[in-house]
């Protein structure tokens, strides 16, 4: 039986993991606080005592944290998983990082001879716990057919942008276009609330219109409502991509106007007011009295 180490039990992580379960892997489990990981053991899992003790003998070490510091301390820190993987086992990585970390990571694990893979993903927790998200895979071909057993289970899609890094340049482009996106609903709804519309009829102009898009039709309504029940992501993730994607604008757009910098300074401040909130509370910070 292909055995899969799963670490980062968050949101996102947690139906992941549990969808190497129903597809009968052995499956290890670490995550920073135990608590997240109890209903999986209870249904098979191994509960590990460190990344490390997670990663001996899997045949692949699957990744799902917050950012790269945490990436960086689960793979490559003290009890880290690459300090016990066996010689070409998967190292594949589906946090959202930073481009610069994912070459890091790609060029560390890659010289204790690990195959590495970044795989990020698209798909709110409940795709996660179905299996239907879509993966972003930057990987050589060949290393991408060596993973394609552990990413089937956890996905509908896999697109595959090319080598190491490239997946993370899409998912970040992605997250990029998202945070611009719904700090521009939030400006708007906020203009239309202060110059006395009617909601109902902004609301349905909105969806109808030619700015509608999956993300504006997701949080528009929600906004309005100040209905921030259910948060599936957070001020904090969102604050972070969109600076990581900053930086890699930075580094490849010289002399453009990067509009992302008016959307990392606005999650600046979302993360400031309530970083594990829904994003959608943008709102709250736009429409504040000055
Ligand atoms: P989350 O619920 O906040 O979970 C974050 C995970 O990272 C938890 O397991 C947390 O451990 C762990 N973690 C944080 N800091 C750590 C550290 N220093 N050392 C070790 N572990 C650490 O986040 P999520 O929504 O599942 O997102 C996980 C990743 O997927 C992020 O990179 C996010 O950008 C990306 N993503 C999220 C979504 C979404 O809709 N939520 C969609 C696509 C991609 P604890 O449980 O102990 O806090």
């Amino acid at each position: 039986m292909a055995k899969v180490a799963f670490i980062g039990l968050g949101r996102m992580g947690h139906g992941m993991a549990g969808r190497y379960l129903d597809a009968g892997f052995e499956v290890a489990l670490w995550n920073r606080s135990k608590a997240k990981a109890e209903d999986l053991i209870g249904r098979g899992a191994r509960w590990a005592a460190s990344p490390a003790d997670a990663a001996v003998d899997a045949d692949a070490v699957v990744t799902m944290v917050a950012d790269d510091a945490a990436s960086r301390a689960v793979w490559l820190g003290k009890d880290g998983a690459a300090a016990t993987m066996k010689a070409g086992a998967l190292a594949i990585e589906c946090s959202t990082v930073s481009y610069r970390h994912a070459l890091e990571l790609a060029r560390e694990l890659r010289g204790r001879g690990l195959v590495y893979i970044d795989s990020p993903v698209t798909g709110l927790p409940d795709a996660a716990a179905a299996g239907k998200l879509t993966l972003l895979v930057g990987a050589e071909p060949g290393d991408l057919e060596q993973a394609r057993p552990y990413l089937t289970p956890l996905s509908t899609t896999i697109r595959h942008f090319g080598a190491a890094g490239s997946g993370t340049v899409y998912k970040l482009i992605n997250n990029l276009m998202g945070a611009i996106q719904i700090a521009g609903i939030a400006e708007g709804l906020a203009i239309a609330e202060q110059a006395g519309l009617d909601m109902k009829l902004v609301l349905e102009a909105v969806e109808s219109g030619v700015a509608a898009s999956p993300q504006v039709i997701r949080h528009s309504r929600r906004m309005a409502a100040r209905n921030f029940s259910g948060a599936t992501f957070t001020a904090a993730l969102r604050q972070k991509d969109a600076a990581y994607a900053v930086a890699l604008a930075e580094s490849l757009l010289a002399d453009a106007p990067i509009m992302g910098h008016a959307a990392v300074q606005a999650y600046d401040r979302a993360k400031a007011y309530a970083p594990d909130d829904d994003e959608g509370k943008m709102i709250e910070i736009v429409s504040r009295p000055k």
